[in-house]
């Protein structure tokens, strides 16, 4: 039996199989988290790895009749979901080929790729990790500036940060002028920390583009 290890990119989570924790698929391949199965709550995914499909038959789901096949994990067999072969309404075309977890059967994992290789660093290193879950963010090294200032008072701006992900981004019009911001949170807990630069509109601030501030009162300093 050949199981495929998903590779992940930067910030993304993965899912696999509530039993064995054989990789399924990924957080970036869901299309839609709002279908429901017997079992509750169940994603639609565009691309599921490291599955098995059982007979194909048509069912009478709520929202029409398709032809679907059921789907077990490859490595311990625990029925996860359903695959849509065909979808017999026009509407409903977007889903063949697509597959059904129920959430149940599932689970999350986030993946710090960066954590074990910070903390496996040599020591003395000056660290700013979540106030809120200890995940390390960045190093005392990595500050441009302590002098920035957010809604809840002073905030530090780093040239890099880690385990982190950023919301939508939006211009916002901040002191220094206008700026395309995202807001940050931390990839472990996701407790909200600050923002990041995307884009300055001004030429004198374009010194903090891709660069991210974060709340002094959101972060702990610790000495490894
Ligand atoms: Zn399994
Ligand atoms: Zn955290």
């Amino acid at each position: 039996m050949n199981i495929i290890q998903l590779k992940l990119m930067g910030e993304q989570s993965l899912y696999s199989c509530f039993k064995c924790r054989t990789h399924l698929s990924r957080n970036v391949d869901i299309i839609s988290k709002s279908f429901q199965s017997n079992n509750g709550r169940a994603f639609l995914f565009s691309h599921v790895v490291n599955i098995k499909t059982g007979p194909q038959e048509d069912r009478q789901l709520i929202t029409g009749l398709y032809l679907v096949a059921d789907v077990f994990c490859s490595y311990c067999g625990q029925k996860l979901g359903w695959k849509y072969e065909k979808a017999y309404e026009e509407s409903q075309k977007y889903k063949e080929g697509k597959v059904i977890l129920e959430d149940i059967k599932i689970v999350e994992e986030i993946w710090i790729t960066t954590k074990l290789k910070l903390m496996g660093d040599k020591t003395g290193h000056r660290m700013y990790s979540c106030f809120q879950c200890g995940t390390p963010l960045s190093r005392h090294d990595d500050i441009v500036s302590k002098s920035f200032q957010s809604t809840k008072g002073r905030a530090f701006l780093f040239s890099h940060v880690m385990n982190t992900k950023t919301g939508a981004r939006e211009d916002r019009q901040l002191i220094t002028g206008l700026h395309l911001v995202a807001d940050v949170y931390c990839a472990d807990c996701g407790v909200s920390l600050g923002w990041k630069y995307e884009k300055a509109y001004e030429e004198s601030q374009k010194y903090k583009e891709g660069k991210v501030v974060l709340e002094k009162i959101k972060i702990v300093e610790e000495k490894w």
